[in-house]
């Protein structure tokens, strides 16, 4: 007879190496069981949020060390269970720092399935069903913001940041494609504008794509945080005289301190005269676009070339998933292509454009679409604004 005694048992007594499923399910209704009973605590409100530990005492009250020696599961179990114990409850019905929180239970059964199936958003031979999914959700953001669904574009990156760095190096590609190969001998001082309360990313992304820091302008905001396309237009064309070539203007749709609203109908009228890139980076606000009563915050947006939107902010996804979409279908292809041949071969069996992989930056990606996707399924629109419903019942 198999055990299925965790005390006895060690990870290479159970599936793949043996066929012990007994002991295989009774290791992982013990980890489930615990996840259960962390998320019932944790919607508790008379619970705590954080039992606090300074460092030292953390490390004495929680086995962080990796032994010589397997440990059995009963060990794995208990001590995942302290690991949970000592963390932040982010879905406790009192936690709002930081702008993701919540804990939407659909979403992590998204996330659950997604673990399990660990694959990875290279290709459609490897991912056959996620590709068209991701595609699929794609194509609802993209009817969300007012573009033209056959003509658009995206991919989901780890993270606003990484979102609005794909939109500053696609800005560029668009104005100056040879830099993909030349770097940027031949181009122009690029600048690029952003409001003095956005998001400190977009800075990172100038730097990144060898516009510099300094050349990332802070525009003046008024006394509500937006910011004054006045003071943007008068920037630009002080740049202009001075020989720099103007690339890229982000609008903060939700400013991540003060959730102001820059003016998008406006910032587009100065873009089009100019003929700049505009990003809206609605890391935080884009869920509004599922409001009919508050959508009009984000009034002009289906005039940007790009958009970042992140459903683990407002939305109530986990952690992570976010997206930069693109107005212009194919530019993120041309942008980031390699065709690194062992993997993107040209010569498969179906339409190659379905191998998202080399549109991204990275390699490999993580799949984020699956607890989108399932959460999105489970409610009606205005239902997603998780963050909204929690700040009004409390
Ligand atoms: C949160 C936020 C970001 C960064 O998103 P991450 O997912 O944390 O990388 C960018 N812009 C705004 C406006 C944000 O609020």
């Amino acid at each position: 007879m198999e055990s299925n005694d965790l005390k006895k048992l060690i990870a290479k007594d159970i599936l793949p190496q043996t066929q012990n499923w007994s002991g295989t399910e009774r290791f992982l209704m013990a980890i489930v069981d615990l996840l259960l009973r962390y998320i019932k605590e944790e919607n508790d409100r008379s619970s705590k949020i954080l039992e606090f530990h300074h460092p030292a005492e953390m490390l004495k009250l929680v086995d962080l060390s990796i032994p010589d020696q397997p440990e059995s599961l009963e060990k794995l179990v208990k001590d995942c269970e302290k690991v949970l114990r000592y963390g932040v409850k982010t879905g406790h019905p009192r936690f709002f720092n930081q702008i993701s929180c919540g804990l939407d239970l659909v979403s992590m059964a998204g996330e659950w399935l997604t673990a399990t199936c660990n694959t990875n958003m290279f290709t459609y031979e490897i991912s056959p069903v996620f590709i068209l999914m991701e595609k699929e959700v794609l194509r609802k953001m993209w009817e969300c913001i007012g573009w033209d669904t056959e003509k658009s574009d995206g991919i989901f990156a780890p993270g606003g940041a990484v979102a609005n760095l794909y939109a500053m190096n696609a800005a560029r590609h668009s104005m100056f494609p040879r830099s993909k190969h030349l770097g940027m001998k031949d181009v122009p001082t690029l600048c690029a504008f952003t409001s003095e309360d956005s998001h400190y990313s977009i800075k990172s992304a100038a730097a990144v794509c060898g516009i510099g820091t300094d050349n990332c302008f802070n525009i003046q905001t008024d006394s509500t945080g937006r910011m004054i396309p006045e003071a943007l237009e008068k920037k630009i064309c002080e740049c202009k005289k001075e020989g720099m070539a103007p690339l890229f203007v982000c609008c903060t749709a939700g400013t991540t301190v003060y959730g102001a609203w820059d003016p998008i109908d406006k910032i587009a009228d100065i873009c089009e005269r100019h003929r700049i890139w505009l990003h809206v980076d609605a890391a935080w606000g884009g869920g509004l676009l599922l409001s009919p009563e508050y959508r009009y915050k984000l009034a002009g947006i289906e005039r940007a070339n790009s958009v970042t939107w992140n459903p683990h902010k407002l939305m109530g996804a986990l952690l992570q998933c976010s997206a930069c979409l693109f107005r212009q279908d194919g530019l993120l292809f041309q942008c980031n292509q390699m065709s690194a041949d062992y993997l993107f071969m040209q010569d498969k069996p179906y339409d190659v454009s379905y191998d998202t992989g080399d549109k991204a930056i990275q390699c490999g990606r993580h799949n984020d679409v699956f607890k989108l996707w399932i959460m999105w399924k489970s409610k009606v629109c205005n239902e997603l604004l998780t963050k909204f419903d929690r700040f009004s019942s409390e």
